[in-house]
């Protein structure tokens, strides 16, 4: 789902700036960041995952635009299939709301527009499938961190506002269905919501918070949701809380409780990312000349590298050295052989060969989507 000319309340950036409205004034004061390597990626994996919807399900001739897609230094084997899933799976739903409504359309990276409830604003949905049964919005994510949810997720309700407000003309469901497909790391995941229950919470939540974030009556809320924020770094609210956490008054008695070591553990995430925040952003000042008092730019660790390979193995077989000890030969590592063959061949080929040694868990917090690992006490005494 893009968002390709920047809005000041934009779907994508709801999740924020519903909990913390002075953050669209505050963002002002801070230029958009540049775009990552995995955003572009993402860019074009969209465009890819668009081309085939058109050319799969609706018939269109994509080939140049999939062939020109192809030439990208970002596509790979990997992108191809899993857009190709992504295009099944959206066939698949298209086909089961035409069992329930003939009526059911597909459209494609559909332009939908909210501003009933936010100003200005608009998006673009991945895929929108319309019928009588239900509005359905398919998010395609081609991050590989964290799982993201379809439940309670903002930024979809806000397309499926937008295109109930487009299409209800033409068709009137009862229902909208969330879907978030997240094929790297194998996470589909939907959510059904009576689109009563999305007009009310767009009528009775959304417009008052976008009209106060918009006129500048906001009020900041610091949480989770800062290290989505532009202004994360300078922000006083949130430099306040965080102060106040680290300041906390454990005083009695000696020892923490398990309670109070708890509240740290909970907090520690947050303050250490906002501690490399800051750190981040005192490190670009100095290197632009200013001076940070009480610290002072110093050379780096340098590491020796060698600079011309072919040249340093002529010199030294000249000394008579075998070409086995002074460059052995490596396998390539399983992420380099599967982009070489391909995930599927790799599997195939060579599953007798590879073994997943024991990890040690991870704590992680509870809202995190992998499955709980239960240690038995027993078995550990
Ligand atoms: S950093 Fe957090 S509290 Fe500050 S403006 Fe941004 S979202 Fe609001």
């Amino acid at each position: 789902m893009s968002e390709k000319k920047h809005a000041l309340l934009s779907a994508s950036g709801s999740a924020r700036w519903l909990r913390c409205t002075a953050s669209a004034e505050a963002e002002k004061n801070f230029p958009p960041e540049k775009e990552s390597t995995y955003a572009a990626e993402g860019t074009v994996a969209h465009a890819l995952a668009e081309a085939k919807l058109y050319a799969d399900i609706l018939g269109r001739d994509e080939s140049d635009t999939i062939a020109e897609l192809k030439g990208d230094p970002y596509y790979d084997s990997d992108m191809d299939r899993y857009t190709t899933g992504y295009a099944e799976y959206v066939a698949e739903l298209l086909a089961e709301a035409k069992e329930e409504d003939p009526m059911a359309q597909l459209l494609p990276e559909n332009r939908v527009d909210f501003s009933r409830y936010v100003p200005s604003g608009f998006g673009t949905a991945d895929a929108l499938i319309l019928s009588n049964k239900r509005i359905t919005v398919i998010d395609l994510k081609y991050g590989r961190g964290v799982p993201v949810s379809a439940k309670g997720n903002s930024q979809l309700a806000l397309y499926a506002l937008g295109a109930y407000d487009a299409y209800s003309f033409l068709y009137a469901p009862p229902m909208a269905r969330l879907v978030i497909y997240q094929p790297r790391i194998d996470h589909i995941e939907y959510g059904d919501i009576p689109l009563q229950t999305l007009i009310d919470w767009g009528t009775e939540y959304v417009a008052p918070r976008a009209k106060a974030a918009i006129e500048g009556s906001g009020k900041f809320d610091p949480g989770d949701h800062c290290r989505w924020c532009r202004a994360r770094i300078r922000c006083r609210a949130r430099a306040e809380k965080l102060k106040a956490i680290a300041k906390k008054d454990f005083c009695e008695p000696a020892l923490l409780s398990d309670a109070e070591m708890l509240e740290v553990l909970t907090l520690s995430d947050t303050l250490s990312k906002w501690a490399a925040d800051v750190y981040g952003w005192a490190q670009a000042q100095a290197e632009k000349g200013k001076k940070i008092k009480g610290y002072k730019l110093v050379a780096g660790m340098r590491k020796r590298k060698i600079a011309d390979e072919d040249g340093l193995i002529t010199a030294l077989r000249r000394h008579k050295l075998k070409l086995d000890d002074i460059a052995p030969r490596k396998l390539a590592t399983i992420g380099e052989l599967e982009k070489l063959i391909g995930k599927e061949k790799f599997k195939d080929w060579a599953a007798d060969y590879i073994e997943l040694p024991d990890a040690r868990p991870i704590l992680v917090p509870e809202s995190d989507k992998r499955e709980e690992i239960i240690v038995d006490l027993k078995n550990d005494f």
